[in-house]
């Protein structure tokens, strides 16, 4: 691994998380987190989790024993109110909600057709489910098509399609509104993993089914991105979060999160709903502006994406890591993205943006990259 540059290495992040963050001892502009509203280091979130710490950390056991708190209760009514769907269902992580979801209702009989670029926790939820798993090629609807149309509806086998909404590496959209008529059209259900979507995407900041007005049967919300904590819920019908809350190995078998996180994410949701989280979308959008014509300008091999996700395919693994390190050197925090999280030939700058960057530091990211990638 190390001769193919492939090997990985974690920095040391001091201190707290935001715009600005010390990385191995240097102080950095951050353009590669998930951070996009610029939450995660707010002192209202800490606010309110101070405020539950107060009465301790654990939960102390899975939600079914005794884990279940008033702060996730309050918190999945919340999320299911804002979202206008009949119930949510808290899960630790992201991952843990697409594993434990696609185990728990799909088996050998059903079929799953993902696209082919979904994150690694839908794939592995949906080669542990057991059941046939076709691939489609990325965002094809002809493909999802085809795949439904070589295995008619039998009864009591379930037929889902799984999909990112935002493709975390390319910062691309699905086509939702086509997927879910798909799906509708065929008797199949629609799951939508809208990690990278939830509260940044859509005029309320509901995430990409928002933006684009479709529906979808099964939405998995993440919060390590947008809303700056950690854990994600799965929101849909009473039916699904029932049979999840019998059924979902990854939930029923896991300590609950600690009811302060559920605490800060609450505040998050509050901030989202309200004006400013208006406003924190509205200068995202901005700054994505601005950065695209900036870099348009300098003639940087842009990508295909709308959203804060604006990555620098540059080839080669090695490129990558030598364009991010001159980048460090002149203080901007870009990691470089290598096989396997992306293609082979196609390792790239996933460069983010947040609302929490000034015009200005975006202008400078700009100018440090047409320096960086100057120089050979
Ligand atoms: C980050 C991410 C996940 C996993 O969420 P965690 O809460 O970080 O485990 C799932 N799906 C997508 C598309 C993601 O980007």
């Amino acid at each position: 691994m190390r001769a193919a540059d492939l090997y990985r290495l974690r920095r040391i992040v001091d201190g707290g998380h935001g715009a600005r963050i010390v990385v191995d001892g240097r102080a950095c502009l951050n353009f590669c987190a998930n951070d996009y509203l610029g939450l995660a280091g707010d002192p209202r979130l800490a606010a309110a989790a101070r405020g539950a710490l107060e009465q301790g950390t654990g939960s102390g056991a899975a939600a079914l024993v005794s884990g279940y708190n008033r702060e996730h209760a309050a918190l999945e009514e919340e999320l299911a109110d804002f979202l206008r769907r009949p119930r949510a269902l808290l899960f630790s992580s992201g991952w843990a909600a697409n594993l434990g979801v696609l185990r728990a209702l799909l088996g050998r009989e059903d079929l799953l057709i993902a696209d082919e670029l979904n994150h690694a926790s839908l794939i592995d939820g949906g080669r542990l489910s057991g059941a046939r798993y076709v691939r489609a090629a990325h965002a094809q609807v002809a493909d999802f098509a085809r795949a439904l149309e070589a295995a008619p509806a039998d009864a009591g086998c379930l037929r889902l399609i799984a999909t990112d909404s935002v493709f975390s590496m390319d910062g691309d959209l699905a086509p939702l509104p086509a997927l879910s008529g798909l799906a509708a059209r065929h008797g199949a259900a629609l799951m939508v993993d809208d990690a990278h979507g939830f509260g940044v995407l859509g005029a309320g900041g509901r995430g990409a089914l928002e933006a684009c007005g479709a529906e979808a049967d099964i939405l998995m919300t993440g919060f390590g991105k947008a809303l700056g904590t950690a854990g994600a819920a799965i929101v849909g019908s009473e039916t699904l979060i029932e049979y999840l809350i019998q059924r979902a190995r990854t939930w029923v078998f896991s300590t609950a999160p600690p009811p302060a996180l559920a605490a800060a994410t609450r505040a998050a949701l509050a901030l989202v709903r309200a004006d400013e989280g208006a406003e924190r979308r509205a200068r995202l959008r901005g700054l994505i502006a601005r950065f695209r014509a900036g870099a348009a300008q300098l003639g940087l091999p842009l990508s295909d994406s709308e959203t804060a996700i604006q990555p620098l395919v540059l080839g080669e693994a090695a490129r990558a890591l030598a364009v991010s390190r001159a980048l460090y050197e002149r203080g901007y925090w870009v990691a470089a993205i290598r096989p396997p999280t992306v293609p082979a030939g196609t390792s790239r700058l996933r460069i983010t943006l947040s609302a929490g960057h000034a015009e200005a530091e975006v202008d400078g990211l700009l100018a440090a990259l047409a320096a960086a990638l100057a120089s050979p």
